[in-house]
């Protein structure tokens, strides 16, 4: 117990059913942590929570819902309030890159308005019901999942992916100085390519792979236990005095000039 570093924190995890969520509930709950694991889809949900271990089985609640509808994402809290009778951190990590996200000119209107409903406006959601929570359990952490294209412009457009990532970081600087009399952290991650099922479909060829690979100074990609340990680090009380960051976790894609 002593080493565990989540002891006693109940997180909600969105996107948990796939690639860096699914991985976070396994390391939360390794780390002593109850979870509720959050995902639209029903099926990989049951399969993620059942990967991560007749261990950890009791800490992990599933709740279907899609992070866009405010009444799906107050049923996930209740949920997990009735389970575990507090909330202490948010990690908001849902997201979606479909293919019709391209550049502003291509780009359908109902393209742009789901990524923004799912990427961004699923925090507002997920805040609006969470925080209240966080601030009755003496404090807490919001995390946010951001991305690498927030901090640089990519020559692949995914401009409503882009755009709702920018809002993602302005929205966590706006939390964490609003909320931060109340002990409620808000920080963002920005994690660089990190080999996901999001991403594998995007990197379909060979060519496409070693494009990108050309610009991590690390010279791989990322894997989702290289974001979730940054998150682990922010959702215990070790990151006490971080809040409005952007925690850049990108094997050194943004540093790098050529
Ligand atoms: P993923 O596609 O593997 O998993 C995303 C999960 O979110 C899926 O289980 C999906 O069902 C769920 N989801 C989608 N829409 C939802 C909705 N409306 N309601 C509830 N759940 C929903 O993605 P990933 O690669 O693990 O990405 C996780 C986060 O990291 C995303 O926010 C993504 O934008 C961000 N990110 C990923 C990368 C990368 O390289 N993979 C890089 C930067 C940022």
């Amino acid at each position: 117990m002593a080493n565990m570093r989540l002891a006693g924190k109940v997180v909600l995890v969105t996107g948990a059913a796939s690639g860096m969520g699914r991985v976070a509930i396994c390391m939360f709950a390794e780390q002593g942590a109850n979870v509720i694991a959050a995902d639209i889809d029903e099926r990989s949900l049951h399969d993620a929570v059942n990967e991560v271990g007749a261990a950890h089985a009791e800490a992990i609640l599933p709740v279907t819902g899609n992070v866009a509808v405010a009444d799906d994402v107050a049923r996930m809290i209740d949920a997990g309030m009735d389970r575990f009778g507090k909330l202490n951190v948010l990690y908001n990590n849902a997201g979606i890159m479909p293919d019709e996200d391209t550049s502003v000119v291509e780009t359908d209107e109902a393209t742009w308005e789901r990524v923004l409903d799912v990427n961004l406006k699923s925090i507002y959601l997920v805040c609006k019901h969470g925080i209240p929570h966080l601030i009755e359990a003496g404090g807490g952490s919001v995390i946010n999942i951001a991305s690498f294209v927030a901090l640089i412009g990519c020559t692949v457009p995914q401009d409503a992916y882009t755009a709702s990532k920018g809002g993602v970081l302005s929205l966590t600087r706006s939390l964490a100085v609003q909320y931060g009399r109340h002990g409620v952290r808000a920080n963002a991650i920005c994690p660089g390519p990190i080999l996901t099922p999001l991403m594998e479909t995007l990197f379909a060829s060979e060519e496409e792979k070693m494009k990108r690979l050309d610009r991590i100074p690390l010279g791989r990609f990322g894997r989702a236990e290289d974001i979730v340990w940054a998150g682990v680090f922010l959702a215990s009380d070790e990151s006490a005095w971080m809040t409005g960051s952007q925690f850049v976790v990108d094997g050194g894609i943004t540093v790098n000039y050529f």
